[in-house]
């Protein structure tokens, strides 16, 4: 053999995804990196690495011949703005849970956690609101989507 091989670099990043996003998930994508300081690709493969995660640990609960790790379930904790002043508020959903709605799926179950909170109370404004919706795990532990409506219910 003359000579030896180029050194591999481990993390050369040649493969390249085009991703379209709706106006909503990019602004949510503006935030996480004007918030953070990494840029939007680093965001990207930081979700991404917490998602393989997951997937890798549903993958070995499903397999009996593995010791199943319990995974911890979404958390439903969420910063909700006030519907009067805008103001957020940390509130965690999962204390008004109404209903689990579990349906199976290729990698176990998927559960929409619903939920409903009609006494919420803006921290700044004191005005209260109702807030409802589900939001949806899949596979087990892993965000997979959210619905959440927010009315206003102070009638003055
Ligand atoms: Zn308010």
């Amino acid at each position: 053999m003359a000579g030896k091989g180029r050194p591999t670099v481990d993390d050369k990043r040649d493969n390249q995804y085009r991703v379209r996003l709706n106006d909503e998930e990019d602004q949510m994508l503006a935030y996480c990196s004007k918030a953070t300081g990494k840029p939007k690709s680093q965001i990207f493969r930081n979700a991404l690495s917490e998602y393989y995660i997951n997937v890798r640990l549903n993958e070995l609960n499903s397999q009996s011949e593995f010791d199943a790790m319990e995974l911890e379930g979404v958390s439903m904790k969420r910063v909700i703005e006030c519907p009067y002043c805008g103001a957020p508020n940390a509130i965690d959903l999962a204390d008004y849970s109404t209903d689990d709605c579990t349906t199976e799926r290729q990698m176990g179950s998927e559960t929409q956690h619903w939920f409903d909170c009609d006494n919420a109370e803006c921290v700044t404004c004191g005005r209260a609101f109702r807030i409802t919706g589900c939001i949806t795990e899949y596979p087990r532990g892993a965000y997979d989507s959210e619905h959440i409506e927010i009315k206003e219910t102070d009638i003055v």
